[in-house]
């Protein structure tokens, strides 16, 4: 919920986001059975937009045990929340919180020696995963540094300093397992574990993969895995059921009537090729709808597809009504949803923008009002 939503009490009028719990659950109880380790619910970017506490609660009483998120700012919202599974938080600075971190029970993942040495600096006896970069050149330590990160850590650990739970890796081209690349990343964990092991440590939490991972490369799986986006119902193979679980709803705010040849919009990037009635719609890209869906997105209104006509602005979308009729001020427009009515889909969104599904997501703006349907357990 935003401090915005909190302050200001919901009109019929608002646009509202609904966040579904029971498709989050049935999703993590797809993942759980998919996945041949622990479950491992990545939360980060407050749950891909569906609210990182709620999220967390419904999934670990569905099958996950563990949570991961970025930052430890992230770790300490769900610890607050009085959330006490394990977590693990992997994007930190050298001079993030760790002690703070270390008092709230929360793992730390150690990317290169320079944030092992500040570790066990300010916070000595903190639980850490070790990241070895199985080929994203992102974060993870490189291969040529491995060795000395694992020694090191070998020797912080032997004067307790800190424990080495576990090392991971993160894939870069999980979707095919047989090309090249995704066999050069399995391989490169699989040395990274070879190598920690002659360092003296005994690692028990292995994980390597992520939702595409965890679907298609069982070879990825070790002790766990971490799923993040096929939570939210989305998953990039296209060959696991899963539910997405947010539906957006906002009002048409007013209509009107406008001639053939009438620009709309900054720009006039669309002109009306006849007389028809337009729809003003309260939501922009400021709420996270791309504005490189202009002219190619479409909502439902009355059951109807519309499309979307002109630039989307930073607050407002226009639609062409056509010749609807019962359709005006106040009547809702689903901008999508779970798509059983033939609504459009987050899919389509991520489509229609040139992107992907996770970036829709994690895009929504905090001016939405957000509703939580709870989870109804596993007859809903
Ligand atoms: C975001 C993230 C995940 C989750 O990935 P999905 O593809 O959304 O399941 C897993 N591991 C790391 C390191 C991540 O940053």
């Amino acid at each position: 919920m935003s401090a915005l939503a909190m302050a200001v009490e919901r009109r019929p009028s608002d646009s509202e986001l609904t966040i579904d719990l029971s498709a989050v659950a049935a999703n993590a109880r797809t993942f759980s059975s998919i996945a041949g380790g622990e479950l491992m619910a990545v939360v980060k970017a407050n749950g891909f937009g569906h609210g990182a506490v709620p999220v967390a609660r419904t999934v670990l009483a569905n099958g996950a045990t563990r949570l991961g998120v970025t930052t430890i700012e992230e770790a300490l919202e769900l610890r607050n929340a009085g959330i006490d599974a394990p977590i693990l938080s992997w994007l930190n600075t050298p001079d993030a919180e760790f002690r703070l971190a270390q008092r709230r029970n929360i793992a730390i993942s150690v990317p290169s020696t320079t944030h092992l040495a500040a570790i066990t600096a300010s916070a000595p006896g903190a639980v850490v995963h070790l990241h070895l970069d199985t080929g994203m050149a992102r974060d993870g330590a490189p291969p040529d540094e491995w060795a000395q990160l694992c020694q090191s850590a070998r020797r912080a650990e032997l004067k307790g300093l800190v424990r080495v739970d576990g090392v991971m890796g993160h894939l870069a081209c999980a979707q095919d397992p047989g090309t090249h690349t995704a066999q050069m990343g399995r391989i490169r964990f699989k040395w990274g574990l070879r190598v920690a092991r002659t360092a003296g440590l005994r690692p028990k939490d292995l994980h390597l993969a992520g939702t595409v991972a965890t679907v298609v490369d069982p070879k990825t799986h070790y002790t766990m895995s971490r799923i993040g986006v096929g939570l939210a119902g989305v998953d990039p193979t296209g060959s696991v059921v899963l539910r997405p679980a947010l539906r957006l709803v906002t009002p048409i705010v007013s209509t009107r009537t406008v001639r053939a040849g009438t620009g709309v919009g900054y720009d006039h990037t669309w002109t009306a090729p006849r007389s028809t009635t337009l729809g003003l719609l309260p939501v922009g890209y400021a709420d996270g709808l791309p504005r490189s869906a202009s002219n190619r997105a479409e909502v439902q209104i009355n059951g109807r597809r519309c499309p979307v006509v002109g630039r989307i602005s930073m607050d407002m979308t226009v639609v062409d009504l056509g010749d609807a009729v019962g359709v005006g001020a106040g009547t809702p427009a689903i901008v999508f949803g779970p798509g059983a009515q033939g609504e459009p889909t987050v899919a389509e969104w991520a489509r229609w923008s040139d992107t992907i599904e996770h970036e829709i997501l994690t895009g929504l703006g905090p001016r939405l009002h957000r509703t939580v349907l709870p989870d109804l357990g596993v007859w809903a």
